[in-house]
């Protein structure tokens, strides 16, 4: 259940381009969280695939009844970076072609936590550069601290993909102005709701075209800071999406409305998705 005070409708209907749903915090009570977001007008959910198990739970969950469009993302996010192997490359290879696998990653650097080694950081998102290129998918790509060498990489490779998109983008103006160069997308989250550390996006997000510019919750993680109710539990989801939006549109000076219209077609040309959804 969320607080009344926490029940918003986005004016028009909304895509959650990052939504780790296969999270265990939402193993119990998965219904009525897509029946929330279902209520608060986000009518499609990309779920975001970091590794095997969650990709399998992904693919799953796209399969099931739902009030709400579901999706999945399929790579191996750079925390797993190690376990990249010869074997894992072919069940990838494979799994890119499901249907409901819309793009590759998540898959990139994180040099913030550094979970996995950056040599095998690099191994990793360096296949998942080609298995884009390869196949044709757009990329879902993660980046924290690592803005130099991604830009490098992705240079590398531009010419042989498709679109791509820096989901949670939270790095400073020269990486986003690198990117945005390089003819990526950009995904926002509550990050810029974050008073703490935030602040730099606000004035910088008017500079991302409507037209590569997308939202996402990243719940689980991430429950914005702007809400006007404690959540118990800090559980952030999908049907708080609206909150983001009504920020991001603050910031770039436009009403919900438009940044609603605006990154939901976006968001579905983005990963190609079904005009039969109402989203
Ligand atoms: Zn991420």
């Amino acid at each position: 259940m969320l607080p009344d005070a926490l029940t918003f409708t986005a004016p028009a209907p909304l895509v959650d381009i990052g939504a780790n749903l296969t999270h265990e915090s939402f193993a119990a009570d998965l219904d009525a969280v897509l029946e929330r977001a279902r209520s608060a007008n986000v009518t499609t959910l990309i779920l975001t695939g970091t590794e095997r198990a969650a990709i399998e739970s992904a693919l799953e969950l796209c399969e099931r009844d739902s009030p709400v469009a579901l999706h999945t993302t399929a790579g191996l996010h750079p925390h797993h970076a190690s376990e990249w192997t010869p074997a894992f490359a072919d069940w990838m290879a494979s799994a890119a072609q499901h249907q409901r696998v819309k793009a590759i990653g998540e898959c990139g650097l994180d040099y913030n936590r550094d979970f996995s080694s950056r040599i095998d950081q690099k191994r990793a998102f360096e296949a998942q550069l080609e298995l884009a290129a390869r196949t044709q998918k757009p990329l879902f790509l993660h980046e924290r601290d690592a803005g130099v060498d991604m830009l490098d990489m992705i240079k590398q490779w531009r010419d042989d993909l498709g679109d791509a998109v820096i989901h949670c983008f939270t790095g400073e103006k020269e990486t986003l102005y690198g990117y945005l160069d390089l003819d990526l997308h950009i995904g926002l989250t509550g990050w810029l709701c974050d008073e703490r550390r935030g602040h730099h996006l606000r004035s910088l997000v008017r500079d991302i075209p409507a037209n590569r510019l997308m939202v996402e919750t990243d719940c689980p993680y991430l429950l914005p800071r702007n809400l006007p109710a404690k959540l118990k539990g800090r559980r952030h989801e999908p049907a708080l999406l609206p909150w983001i939006v009504r920020e991001i549109a603050h910031y770039r000076g436009e009403s919900e409305h438009e940044l609603s219209v605006s990154s939901t077609e976006t968001a579905r040309r983005f990963f190609n998705l079904p005009l039969t959804e109402d989203a």
